[in-house]
C-alpha cells in the first residue's frame, strides 16, 4: 500500500487541536475511488482519495485560482489485490472522520463506491455502511454531521468550468512505483474536480475560465508524485498504456490511423 500526500497530520485528522485549516473556515472534503474490473467480471478498488479544501464559513463565493489555491490530499494505492482489505480499512476510518467533523463531504456516485466497499469486506464495514445509509439520506440535514453533496446527482448541473469530465475510467493494477504514482496523480485530480463541484454547488468557490484541475495537482503534489524511479522493467512504460490492455496490443486497421 502506498500513500501521496502533503498532510502533516497524523492518524486522526480532525481532533480539536489538529483541525487543518483554523476556525475562520469550513472543511470541505471529497472522497473518490478508483476500480479496476477483473478478468471474471469482479470489481476491486485500486486507489481511495481525499481531498481536503478550505471553505470561507460566511460571505460570498471566494474567488479561486489553480496558481493559488491550497489543499490537502491523501491518495492510497495499491498494488496487489491482497491489499484491498488494507485499502477500504483506510478508506473507511479516513471518510467517517470527514463526515463526523468536516462540514461538507462530497463524492461522486458514492453511494456506488460504499455499496462494492462492504460487498467485498468479509466483515462488517460499520464506517462505510453508515455513511452509505447518510448518503442516501442526504437531502435530510443531520445535526451535527457534514452536508453530503453527490457531484453525480444534485451538483451534476452545476456548470462549473473544468479541463477535464469528473466520471472515473477503469484503471488497472500498477505494475511498477510509477506506475502507482501515476494511478495516484489521475486519482487525486478527479478527485480535486469532484471538490471544485462541490465548492460552487455549495457557493463557496467560483473561478474565471476554465480551472486546470491536474496543472494543481502537480503543483501541490510534485514532491511526492514525481518518484524518480526507474521504469526500465516495466512493461506498462514501454508504450504509455498497460500491455494487458487489449486495444494497445491489437494491430492498426486499414484507416484506423489519423
Ligand atoms: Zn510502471
Amino acid at each position: 500500500m502506498r500513500e501521496y500526500t502533503n498532510l502533516q497530520w497524523p492518524e486522526t485528522p480532525f481532533g480539536a487541536e489538529q483541525r487543518p485549516f483554523g476556525r475562520q473556515w469550513d472543511m470541505l472534503t471529497a472522497c473518490t475511488l478508483e476500480w479496476t474490473t477483473e478478468t471474471d467480471g469482479g470489481m476491486l478498488p485500486v486507489a481511495s482519495s481525499f481531498v481536503y479544501l478550505r471553505v470561507r464559513k460566511h460571505g460570498t463565493a471566494q474567488a479561486v485560482s489553480e496558481d493559488t489555491l491550497s489543499i490537502g490530499f491523501r491518495a492510497i494505492v495499491i498494488d496487489d489485490p491482497a491489499h484491498v482489505r488494507d485499502l477500504l480499512t483506510v478508506t473507511e476510518r479516513e471518510l467517517s472522520g470527514a463526515r463526523r467533523l468536516g462540514v461538507i463531504l462530497a463524492g461522486h456516485a458514492l453511494s456506488r463506491d460504499l455499496t462494492r466497499m462492504t460487498a467485498l469486506s468479509a466483515t462488517p464495514l460499520r464506517g462505510a455502511i453508515e455513511v452509505e445509509a447518510a448518503w442516501t439520506r442526504r437531502d435530510v440535514k443531520q445535526r451535527g454531521a457534514a452536508v453530503m453533496v453527490d457531484t453525480a446527482v444534485e451538483a451534476a448541473e452545476t456548470g462549473v468550468r473544468l479541463d477535464m469530465p469528473i466520471d472515473p475510467v477503469p484503471e488497472g493494477m500498477p505494475d511498477c512505483p510509477a506506475c502507482a504514482a501515476d494511478v495516484a496523480r489521475r486519482a487525486l485530480t478527479r478527485c480535486l474536480a469532484v471538490g471544485l463541484t462541490a465548492a460552487v454547488h455549495t457557493q463557496r468557490y467560483t473561478w474565471e475560465e476554465t480551472f486546470r484541475v491536474g496543472a494543481l495537482i502537480e503543483r501541490a503534489g510534485w514532491d511526492v508524485l514525481n518518484t524518480g524511479a526507474d521504469t526500465a522493467a516495466c512493461p506498462s512504460h514501454d508504450t504509455g498504456v498497460p500491455l494487458r490492455d487489449p486495444v494497445a496490443l491489437a494491430p492498426p486497421t486499414a484507416g484506423g490511423r489519423r
